[in-house]
């Protein structure tokens, strides 16, 4: 058995999310494989276990266990296949462009809420509002879309068009400025004047349709891909938005927990495209024991940016487990927002106002017992101020 670079080994990359799930499960409940891929000795060509090949190349290891011609039982642990090797911050935060100042910035910071917390139980907020372009967590499937279509295409990218409430078209739009591509944002009737503004500042054309869903216009886009030979990165189908959270944002919060002594015991998140939440959800689920995962949405027929109800479609929600759903409605995630930024001191977005005040719903209802909650806080507040405005005046 060899330990083979990543880079040095070519195995084919067509499995479908079903497998991918399928064979990433074992390796993260295992904490490693078992086994070796094997390579032709001439060739060098992968000739057994392919498919583990291209999940471990997926989730990010430094380093494949191979041997020739025949496979052979050995276990190999996640931290020797290089696996956390993934986040490695930059100490002094020197960065030699600002797409490193994206990845080489994780982890986004994982901060204790002072007054959820108590002597039995705390409360954790992860800030994805520290990434650098949308100020969200956005940019992380942005940057991670883009890479995987610029490799997958094998040339440059001219021309985006993309369906977004806002942060994900930020995002694309940040990608496009820097790697000199154009980027043709569609939004729904229902996002702010402030979300349409901020797209063109990041030099999008923008597009507003009549419709009030962003999902409603993936068809449409995708027409449009077609007629203008563009690419459409698709946040809500492409399985590089579920992996990219399953690849950095699961894999560093446990390296932040490992760092504290945090036992998880359940995580709230937003649903939008379900991305982030799902992967977080597989990979803690494969992880950590008893831990529960309750997902946030908009209470019926109302709307609260970037999250949204389960039945009006989304891909990757279906394949994982989700303890509850908890319902907010938009006056109730103004009024969380204002009370995290009164609390803290810190002004979260509108969705990240849900999810603090579903976890309240749940600890009221359920008195959930003590040890680590954390709640993901997809962006910041400060697009949000149209929004807010009237509660505070
Ligand atoms: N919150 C905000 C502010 C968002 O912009 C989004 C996604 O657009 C979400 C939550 C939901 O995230 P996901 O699409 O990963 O479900």
């Amino acid at each position: 058995m060899y330990l083979e670079s990543v880079d040095n080994v070519m195995c084919k990359d067509d499995i479908s999310l079903e497998e991918f799930l399928s064979i990433s499960r074992d390796v993260l409940r295992r904490g490693g494989v078992d086994e070796t891929v094997v390579i032709d000795g001439g060739s060098r060509r992968v000739v057994k276990n392919s498919k583990l090949c291209a999940v471990l190349k997926r989730i990010g290891v430094k380093f494949i266990p191979i041997s020739y011609g025949v496979s052979e039982k050995v276990f190999i642990s996640l931290e020797d296949l290089g696996f956390f090797d993934d986040i490695k911050p930059s100490r002094f935060r020197v960065f030699m462009d600002t797409e490193e100042l994206l990845y080489k910035n994780w982890p986004t910071p994982l901060v204790r809420l002072r007054n959820l917390s108590s002597n039995y139980m705390r409360v954790w907020a992860k800030l994805e509002g520290f990434n650098p372009w949308s100020m969200s967590v956005k940019d992380r499937i942005g940057w991670y879309m883009y890479r995987k279509a610029l490799e997958k295409l094998g040339k440059s990218i001219n021309l985006l068009v993309e369906a977004t409430s806002t942060n994900t078209g930020l995002a694309i739009a940040a990608m496009a400025a820097i790697h000199k591509s154009k980027l043709k944002a569609f939004i729904p009737s229902t996002v702010s004047k402030t979300g349409e503004v901020l797209l063109k500042i990041f030099g999008a054309d923008v597009i507003r349709s009549q419709k009030s869903l962003t999902i409603e216009l993936v068809n449409d886009v995708e027409e449009i891909a077609g007629k203008e030979g563009a690419t459409h990165l698709n946040q809500f189908y492409n399985d590089a938005n579920f992996e990219v959270h399953l690849r950095y944002t699961a894999k560093e919060l446990e390296l932040q927990f490992k760092e504290v002594g945090i036992e998880p015991r359940a995580v709230f998140g937003g649903l939008g495209t379900s991305g982030h939440l799902s992967a977080i959800s597989f990979y803690f689920k494969n992880r950590f024991r008893g831990v529960k995962i309750y997902g946030v949405v908009p209470a019926p027929n109302t709307s609260i940016q970037g999250i949204r109800r389960v039945e009006s479609g989304m891909r990757w929600v279906h394949y994982v487990e989700i303890d509850d759903i908890i319902e907010v409605t938009p006056e109730e995630a103004v009024e969380g927002v204002l009370e995290i930024v009164r609390n803290e001191g810190i002004f979260v977005g509108l969705s990240s106002g849900a999810v603090y005040v579903a976890f309240k719903k749940v600890v009221k209802e359920e008195k959930l017992s003590g040890g680590d909650y954390i709640l993901i806080f997809p962006d910041i507040g400060f697009k949000y101020v149209e929004q807010i405005l009237k509660y505070v005046e």
